[in-house]
């Protein structure tokens, strides 16, 4: 609930008290829920709350990466809670440490498969990819062409650069 604040904060939305209801009756069931189940839910606890409202608060906990939207071919959404380290993977740069998260549904797919292949059930995933970032290549490359220079005693001839033409 501390990180749909903090997004809707970023977002300059305010966490009404019908949001965090929404939110907090996602969180609680844990399980996978539709618009309908959820506001049977809360109707369930006293409170009222509007299929649309439903529908908008779950949207934006899906773009803060909160929860995860799942078709299984019903003709509705359902959603879930998404662990947030669950699906966040990871570019880190090995020269300036620079981290660039990434969220690619296809990633997802990969696990899910692998997991059923293994019989395994998903808690979290770390998947870190280290390599060098654009600056950082373009940093080295600058620095290998200019060492190239110094060393190339038959190199005179035949560059080509592709423009003018
Ligand atoms: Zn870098």
């Amino acid at each position: 609930m501390d990180l749909f604040r903090s997004y809707l904060h970023q977002q300059r939305l305010p966490l009404t008290r019908q949001r965090e209801v929404i939110a907090m009756g996602l969180f609680e069931s844990g399980e996978q829920l539709s618009v309908d189940d959820l506001a049977d839910l809360l109707r369930g606890r006293g409170e009222h709350v509007g299929k649309a409202t439903i529908y908008r608060t779950l949207s934006l906990l899906v773009q803060a990466e909160l929860a995860r939207e799942l078709d299984f071919g019903e003709g509705f959404k359902r959603y879930e809670l998404q662990a947030g380290e669950a699906r966040h993977d990871h570019f880190i740069c090995t020269s300036c440490g620079q981290v660039t998260r990434f969220v690619r549904s296809v990633v997802d797919e990969f696990q899910a498969t692998i997991a059923a292949e293994l019989g395994y059930t998903v808690q979290s995933r770390r998947l870190e990819i280290y390599g060098l970032c654009s600056e950082c290549r373009a940093a080295v490359e600058r620095a290998s062409s200019a060492g190239a220079v110094t060393t190339g005693e038959a190199a005179s001839s035949g560059q080509v650069r592709g423009e003018g033409g």
